[in-house]
């Protein structure tokens, strides 16, 4: 089996030289007969149907018509000069147009009284009548009905490349001089037995049929098969990694549940844990007993327990004599997990530290040395803790809170505070899509909390525009009045944040203005301020000295004041679903009926109302990460840590779920017979492993 055909540079095809070459490395970076057969259409017209002259409308992109030519002419002067042919059907007729080559398709183009043209193109309208200006025209003959007939490719391209005739029909040009070379020396890339299983299509007849579908029955089975072996090869690599990596690096085994644990869970744990909780402390807990290294992903709602598991988890840590630490994207978040969890822990007379970056230098040499001797047992902070001298004598466990801010590089320093790599729990800030977390994350064993504690009363949403405020403000004092705290939240972006900062200046002002001292306290917290001064404001608002926290999206994370009832989001249009819903999930945690209001201007793109009706429809974090993959695509969801591994050339993370479970599964069985692809009806895929291993591709990022 070999890939010569394949790794043919481009140049070798018909009408492609040297220079439209190294356009086309450039601008679409197609380098080899690979890449331009895996350059596939972003979508098809239907050449099966036929429109009458009658039915063209303005809103129709394309038409195709079938009728006569009546007459034509020349027109303009000689070096403008245009050419037009009158079209017709029974219905009525509509001019054709070239302004380009117009002598030579005059040539082409003559009127008759029986011949027959298909002609095809996008219709404008021009003095009040339509024209085709540059159609694709065909004479209808015995032999030439085959690309009329079926769905046609349509192509990206580049500004810079239709200026070189290489718009989508250039493309559709050289896909068929590609695909004319296309006999028998494409390689099977998947076994016999897969192929069987999904009866799918062989990689040649897909990688054909997807540029020139016969129909779309066949279209379809061809979009499977190169979707199904995109999807395969990336969970190939992800779960082999997985694998390897289980067999490489042994874990601590945590054998015992002890006292800690014990007396915390019988003694001081303030409230029953859910069912959900309870199944997810075990999961983890028999993972980290098992003798390989856990790595694992925590999914759960805004609100729905994670820091109680994971401190749970630390304690069965401490309780097989190692250390834990717990790292947050934010000082204000590690703060409050710093206050909460040594607050539970008091009785139970355990060393918890807090290390950040504002952290003084004679604090932080305490707390080295407390945690080389051991002194120190659980360690909280932010990416202070991933500095080198940040020490530890014996880490077991550790844990990332909201993992989204932090990148691979990160999770891997923290690999290596031990001889031995620790375990480790990466916690989710809201719900990712499942099919987004297998691929992003498909490396990890999963978990999810998939219940609210009880009791929690659903948070009604609202979307109000800016011109309602003064009601907004009222309905503010009310629930001010009955001794409820309120957020206003306002949005930081990073590429305007002197801009930003004046919106919330202007806020914070107009704010204190409708709720005037002494009756109304108002805190502002937000990005650039001092740690300490963040911390003393944050702490005003906990105390309840202060009815109203003004902030930036600083509050955006883990936040927990359970008193606050009321988040009000401005310019809410501005802030992405998992962000809204992130925000709105600081309220609703006390016993009280908690309001998100998002307030937005009259001017409101479809996506932007889509997305203020999805949060007042549902308070389901998995659903609206459903409609977010939808709207804005992985790439742009998982941040920009990690969003190079989304670059999926065919399949579609939004709409494909159950290609991605099949094709995972199949993964999953196959390397549970062959774990090293070593049985000879598997040679395909391991040579195609073997080969995607070294493609420009870097997947070894993601773990
Ligand atoms: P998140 O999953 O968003 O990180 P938290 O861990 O901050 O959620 O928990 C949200 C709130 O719910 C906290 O105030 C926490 O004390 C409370 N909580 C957690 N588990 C339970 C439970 N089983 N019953 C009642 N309240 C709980
Ligand atoms: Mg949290």
């Amino acid at each position: 089996m070999s890939n010569n055909f394949l790794n043919n540079p481009i140049e070798y095809l018909k009408s492609v030289g040297p220079h439209k070459a190294e356009m086309l490395k450039k601008e679409l970076h197609i380098f080899k007969y690979y890449d331009l057969l895996t350059f596939y259409p972003f979508r098809y017209v239907d050449r099966t149907k036929f429109y009458k002259v009658k039915e063209i409308n303005a809103d129709l992109p394309f038409v195709q018509l079938r009728g006569k030519i009546t007459h034509t002419k020349m027109v303009g002067e000689k070096r403008a000069q245009r050419f037009v042919a009158v079209f017709a059907d029974e219905t009525g007729n509509l001019e054709l147009v070239w302004f380009q080559g117009a002598k030579w398709i005059s040539e082409k183009i003559k009127p008759h009284q029986t011949n027959e043209y298909i002609v095809f193109g996008r219709p404008s309208l021009f003095n009040g009548s339509f024209n085709i200006s540059h159609p694709e025209i065909e004479l209808v003959s015995a032999e030439n009905t085959t690309f009329a007939s079926a769905l046609q490719a349509v192509y990206n391209s580049t500004e810079k490349l239709k200026a070189r005739s290489l718009d989508t029909k250039g493309i559709a040009r050289m896909q068929k001089s590609l695909a004319a070379l296309i006999r028998n020396n494409i390689p099977e890339t998947l076994s016999k037995t897969i192929l069987d299983r999904f009866q799918m299509l062989s990689r040649e007849e897909a990688l054909k049929q997807i540029h020139f579908p016969l129909n779309a029955e066949i279209l379809k089975k061809s979009e499977f098969r190169l979707k199904f072996e995109e999807l395969f090869f990336i969970q190939l690599k992800l779960l082999k990694q997985k694998g390897l990596r289980e067999k490489t690096f042994r874990g601590f085994v945590f054998s015992k549940v002890g006292d800690y644990f014990n007396n915390f869970y019988s003694d001081y744990l303030p409230f029953q844990l859910t069912n959900a909780q309870k199944r997810v402390i075990k999961e983890i807990r028999l993972d980290m007993g098992s003798g390989k290294q856990m790595n694992r992903l925590l999914q759960g709602d805004v609100g729905s327990g994670k820091t109680l598991v994971a401190l749970m988890n630390i304690l069965i840590a401490l309780d097989n004599g190692f250390q834990a630490c717990l790292m947050a994207p934010t000082e204000i978040l590690a703060n409050q997990h710093f206050e909460t969890i040594s607050e539970l822990l008091k009785p139970l007379n355990i060393n918890v530290g807090i290390l950040t970056g504002s952290k003084r230098v004679k604090a932080r040499r305490l707390i080295h040395e407390q945690l080389q001797s051991g002194e120190m047992q659980i360690l909280i902070g932010t990416h202070a803790l991933l500095e080198d001298v940040v020490q530890f004598k014996n880490i077991g466990f550790v844990v990332i809170d909201e993992q989204h801010r932090f990148g691979v590089a990160q999770r891997a320093k923290m690999w290596a505070k031990n001889a031995q790599s620790p375990h480790m729990l990466i916690m989710s800030a809201t719900p990712i899509p499942r099919t987004l977390a297998m691929t992003l994350y498909g490396d990890l064993d999963v978990s999810v909390i998939d219940e609210l504690p009880p009791g929690r009363k659903p948070i009604q949403t609202v979307h109000r525009f800016d011109n309602h405020r003064d009601r907004v403000f009222g309905f503010l004092r009310e629930q001010i009045t009955l001794g409820r705290q309120i957020y206003i939240v306002y949005p930081l972006i990073k590429e305007s944040e002197t801009m930003d900062y004046k919106d919330l200046m202007d806020g914070y002002e107009s704010i204190t203005r409708a709720f005037p001292m002494p009756k109304y306290n108002v805190s502002i917290v937000y990005g650039q301020m001092k740690a300490d001064a963040k911390e003393f404001e944050m702490q005003r608002f906990v105390k309840r000295e202060t009815h109203i926290m003004v902030a930036t999206t600083v509050i955006e994370v883990g936040v927990n004041v359970p008193n606050a009832s009321v988040m009000v989001i401005e310019s809410a249009e501005r802030f992405g679903l998992s962000q809204l819903h992130q925000l709105r999930g600081r309220v609703g945690r006390g016993a009280d009926q908690s309001y998100c209001i998002l307030m937005t201007s009259y001017k409101l793109s479809s996506e932007g109302k889509l997305r203020m009706e999805t949060m007042c429809r549902t308070n389901d974090g998995f659903e609206i990460a459903d409609v977010d993959l939808k709207l804005r695509g992985p790439g742009d969801m998982s941040g920009t840590i990690q969003s190079g591994v989304l670059d999926l050339n065919i399949a579609d993370l939004a709409k494909d779920a159950q290609i991605l479970h099949a094709a995972r599964n199949m993964v999953i069985e196959l390397l549970s017979e062959d774990p090293n692809l070593e049985k000879p009806e598997n040679s395909r895929i391991a040579y195609q492993f073997a080969l995607s291993n070294t493609s420009r591709t870097n997947w070894s990022r993601i773990s």
